[in-house]
């Protein structure tokens, strides 16, 4: 749609100019910092941070109807750097100008129905929104894109270069900080840490594609995520973790589609995220406080943490119903097919904790919830809502087993309706699936195959060995013929024709 037909009092909102003012905050002592240093951790106390705006109030001098209007007109703009996460440019990153963010397709993920018969097996009414259709194939690119824009905005500013940024991953980070570094060519080189044999080949081919320098460590992600904050305090590299709090800024992208999807009403709505280093869900809280402070929404929507009961401390902590008793404890994490989220020590702790206070207390009542799921039960929910038309990763089939269990618990009442991750592809995970299929699943997973959802291919030969055909050896067309038949015939015996 061209400018001068978007109505009268929308246009000067439309393209949004730099604006705001964006500090650092810390978690630990409150202190300030300004954003024009690269900074993952505050130097008084190493506690993670997280991004503010000291301008945010001037954005509710524009009613929430406005900007909802805004970002619906927002949608019709054929302009790149605000077709992805930057549609919501006030909320994410207004400090930035149009020409610092880098856009490659992220975000605007569908938000897909479960079929009328899936949702009668779970009892509950549920959407998937599918973060697996994003360009690396999981939700990482949300907070990779607003990264990577900040860091290109101190490069245009001549504030930082030669930057060589590195992170640790269970797979998905590294795919997505390789891939968008790589973008920016020349100005940025990318280096990424991964627990050898912990993550899956599809993720492993993903850094080695974009050309970033991949290493592969002993261990697990959290020995992994202890070198990458060891280097980064000792050299000059940019962090792409989630200590990153840029990260957390783009990914509340995540709540602002689903408020937008929804027509802004969050009346009986549940959000439901897997967690492992806990960036995801204090993004997802964050972007609905926001919206909410903001007028866009109008109620806070439920959100439900879901952790495998082989990697929970998380869940572990919320146990204990007396806030002033909690002591957050570190696991040391067990096997888990939910393997991007198989995190024993979550970096992004203090901001889940700081968060879901805020939320609970805006909420007037307990709003964030946190369950654990059995691995069993991750897999056979996985592979149910594929069979029925979904394509979700492990970690959104540790959803759909979170929303089971929230339901039966009574957190997750008749008259609502969730949402769940599928954070990633189920292509990238389909390894488990395998696995599954051919009972091969080690042991120390605690999952026994179900022959109901085994999926096995099978081989049709024919009876004569001469007619069979091959690359090398091509059949005459009466054999041919003959191979044909014979072929259909078993396979139409087989499917009962
Ligand atoms: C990173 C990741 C998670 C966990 O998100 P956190 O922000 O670390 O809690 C879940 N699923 C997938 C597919 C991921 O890549
Ligand atoms: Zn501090």
């Amino acid at each position: 749609m061209k400018d001068d037909m978007f109505p009268e009092e929308i246009r000067p909102h439309l393209i949004p100019e730099p604006g705001g003012e964006l500090y650092y905050k810390c978690l630990g002592c409150d202190a300030e910092y300004g954003i024009e240093k690269l900074l993952y951790v505050c130097p008084a106390c190493n506690q993670v941070l997280l991004i503010h705006d000291r301008e945010q109030d001037r954005l509710k001098k524009i009613p929430g109807t406005t900007w909802q209007k805004i970002f619906d007109y927002r949608k019709m703009l054929k302009i790149p750097a605000l077709k992805g996460i930057y549609r919501y440019h006030e909320f994410i990153g207004p400090s930035l100008p149009l020409s610092s963010i880098i856009y490659l397709g992220e975000g605007h993920t569908p938000v897909v129905e479960a079929s009328a018969l899936l949702q009668e097996r779970v009892g509950a009414q549920f959407y998937y929104k599918n973060d697996g259709q994003n360009p690396s194939a999981s939700f990482k690119d949300r907070g990779m894109a607003s990264a990577l824009s900040s860091i290109k905005y101190l490069i245009d500013q001549n504030l930082v270069s030669d930057v060589i940024a590195v992170c640790a991953s269970t797979g998905d980070t590294s795919a997505a900080a390789a891939l968008y570094a790589s973008y920016l060519g020349p100005l940025i080189k990318s280096a990424v840490l991964l627990p050898h044999k912990k993550v899956t080949s599809a993720q492993l081919a993903q850094p080695l594609g974009s050309g970033a320098n991949v290493f592969e460590i002993p261990g697990v992600f959290d020995d992994c995520m202890k070198v990458v904050e060891h280097l980064s305090g000792k050299y000059p590299v940019v962090l792409l973790n989630s200590k990153n709090a840029w990260r957390i800024l783009g990914q509340e992208s995540y709540s602002y589609e689903i408020a937008q999807d929804f027509d802004w009403d969050m009346t009986n709505k549940v959000v439901l995220v897997p967690i492992g280093n806990a960036g995801n869900i204090s993004a997802v809280m964050n972007g609905f406080l926001k919206f909410y402070r903001t007028g866009i929404i109008n109620t806070l929507p439920k959100v439900i943490g879901v952790q495998s009961e082989h990697a929970d401390p998380v869940y572990r902590y919320y146990l204990e119903p007396d806030e002033d008793k909690r002591k957050f404890v570190p696991v040391d994490t067990r096997p888990s097919v939910a393997q991007a989220a198989m995190i024993g020590n979550p970096v992004s702790m203090p901001r889940v904790v700081s968060i879901a206070k805020e939320y609970n207390a805006l909420s007037g009542k307990k709003n964030v919830f946190v369950v654990q799921v059995k691995e069993q039960d991750i897999m056979d929910w996985q592979l149910t809502a594929n069979q029925n038309g979904h394509i979700t990763c492990t970690q959104g089939g540790e959803c759909l087993a979170g929303l089971v269990t929230a339901k039966a618990q009574g957190i997750v009442t008749p008259d609502e309706c969730a949402i769940l991750d599928a954070t990633a592809h189920a292509i990238k995970f389909s390894g488990f699936q395998d696995m599954y299929f051919k009972k091969e699943i080690p042991d120390a997973y605690g999952i026994a195959p179900d022959e109901a959802f085994i999926n096995l291919p099978e081989l049709i030969i024919p009876d004569d060995s001469e007619l069979i055909p091959s690359q090398e050896k091509r059949l005459g067309a009466a054999e041919f013929g003959r191979f044909v038949d014979e072929i259909s015939g078993k396979i139409a015996k087989k499917l009962e024709l």
